[in-house]
């Protein structure tokens, strides 16, 4: 009987629900934490069915759990959901066992019952966190990746909507042009911004300019806005969100959004500076091109005269002057098509005439140019006895060959021997120029094709733009070539190109 009263002590002092349950499922006793818990008093239950306290779309589980029972089996630990006595749900997790008679028959079954509100709502709030530091990290990343404005700015008004679970979002921003005009933008994420209309934020509304005027973030029950403000204090711009339910937007929302807003602001600022240096760089290149073609005009008028006189010169030193002065200005009209070749590279403007041509009368031609020019070397030639045939813009592959030999000549005072090779190599034909001249030291070697790039020598102070590599490589690229360079520092150089051969 002592027995019996402790065990009944126990199950009152319990802080879970502890019910019993005929095999049929009518309730047989309940304890004071049931109460609690389901908030009927035991009177109100005993006899009843237990589905009372199921919801509908669960009741099938009943006939699952009574099934274990009538073969004596326990369900442990199952989580579901059951419902109170005012109809709300109450997350549980649920022990079920046995009840045998004297005669060791099942007669029914006792259900302990533990409230796990508490756990899953802790359980969501970590989810929710945790989807929000994903979200958090992608927008880092997306505005730290992305230097174009628009796009930056579309994913930070589609991030931050998720972000807040709003039902819109949009980023609206102040845009000054060229002219100091400036004209207002906007991203949305979500819905049509007339929706905003309804929440009260028309764009000439009282949030619409507090948030311009930088006074801060404003949350009300169905809006929350947020000002974008850039490191030197000017208001970027805004970020607005509406959700149809009241009270969406919390305090958190707010911080998360004014630490994102700074962030972003900062990679606004850095998508802007992007866009102004593209502008001036194409400026830049404009003025390239126009002011090589007015360079070009009198250079070809001089060389006109010179070609004149020198014809009509006779042999001695005004001869030789005159062509040491045609010699410059061959010089100068080649670095003036090169500026010229790099503006239309970067406009998509270099025409190309593309037919088949000779490769080894290209290749002499252009060594007996270079000899004419240069007489401190001597330009070896090793050619194969056949015509080589390649379909190319040949003026422009004499271009690349041309630098190719006075870079070699250039790039190899003291050194007095060039050898140029052509040879065919599986369906393509294969043009070196090699020196024995300074080489390039190999951590340049990936970067030398590129614009404006040129190795520093200590040793040795030689002039050049850094264009003639670059422009070599979109001539052969173009051709769907090959360029590459083999060196050694102190050395020497080999510079190569390959071309698809005409079959
Ligand atoms: P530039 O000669 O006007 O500087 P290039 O684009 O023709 O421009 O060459 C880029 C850089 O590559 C040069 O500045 C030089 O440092 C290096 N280079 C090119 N050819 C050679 C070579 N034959 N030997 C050593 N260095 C070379």
């Amino acid at each position: 009987m002592e027995k019996q009263a402790i065990l009944a002590a126990i199950i009152d002092s319990s802080e879970d629900a502890i019910i019993s349950k005929t095999i049929e499922g009518y309730i047989t006793s309940w304890n004071q934490a049931a109460e609690r818990m389901f908030g009927y008093r035991e009177e109100e239950v005993i006899g009843k069915h237990i589905s009372i306290l199921i919801p509908k779309d669960r009741l099938s589980e009943e006939d699952m759990i009574i099934d274990c029972i009538r073969h004596g089996q326990r369900v442990q630990h199952f989580r579901t959901i059951r419902l109170n006595k005012d109809g709300h749900p109450l997350p549980i997790s649920l022990t079920v066992s046995p009840v045998k008679g004297a005669d060791g028959t099942i007669i029914g079954a006792s259900k302990i019952a533990r409230d796990i509100s508490a756990q899953v709502r802790a359980e969501r709030e970590t989810k929710q966190h945790l989807e929000n530091l994903e979200l958090l990290i992608s927008v880092g990343k997306a505005i730290s990746e992305k230097l174009d404005l628009e796009s930056i700015l579309q994913k930070l008004t589609d991030i931050t909507t998720r972000l807040t679970g709003a039902e819109l979002g949009a980023f609206f921003y102040n845009i000054v042009d060229d002219m100091g005009d400036s004209s207002l933008l906007f991203t949305l994420s979500g819905a049509p911004w007339e929706t905003f209309e309804k929440f009260g934020m028309p764009i000439n509304s009282a949030v619409f300019h507090k948030t311009f005027n930088g006074e801060g973030t404003l949350r009300s029950d169905n809006t929350l806005a947020v000002p974008v403000i850039s490191p030197s204090g000017e208001v970027i711009g805004g970020l607005f969100f509406a959700h149809s339910k009241p009270g969406m937007f919390t305090e958190e929302h707010e911080k998360l959004l004014i630490a994102i807003a700074s962030q972003a602001a900062v990679a606004i600022d850095n998508a802007k500076l992007y866009e102004e240096v593209k502008t001036l760089n194409t400026r830049k290149d404009e003025f390239i091109g126009v002011a090589g073609h007015e360079l070009r005009t009198p250079i070809t008028t001089i060389k006109g005269y010179l070609q004149l006189l020198e014809d009509q010169t006779p042999e001695g030193l005004t001869k030789d002057f005159i062509e040491k002065a045609l010699r410059q200005v061959n010089k100068l009209n080649r670095l003036i098509t090169d500026l010229l070749d790099v503006t239309r590279i970067h406009a998509g403007k270099l025409d190309y005439t593309i037919r088949p041509c000779s490769l080894t009368a290209l290749v002499k031609e252009c060594i007996e140019t270079v000899r004419q020019i240069h007489s401190s070397h001597v330009i070896e030639s090793k050619l194969p006895g056949n015509d080589i045939i390649v379909i190319a813009d040949s003026s422009k592959i004499e271009q690349v060959l041309i630098n190719f030999l006075i870079n070699a000549i250039k790039y190899s005072p003291g050194q007095n021997k060039i050898v140029v090779q052509v040879t065919t190599k599986t369906g393509r034909a294969v043009v070196s120029v090699r020196d024995l001249g300074m080489g390039i030291p190999a951590q340049h070697l990936q970067n030398i094709f590129n614009r404006y790039y040129r190795v520093n020598n200590s040793q040795h102070v030689i002039a050049g733009l850094g264009i003639g590599l670059y422009i070599s490589k979109e001539i052969i690229d173009r051709h769907d070539g090959t360029i590459w360079v083999e060196s050694e520092e102190g050395k020497g150089s080999t510079f190569y190109f390959a071309l698809p051969l005409f079959t």
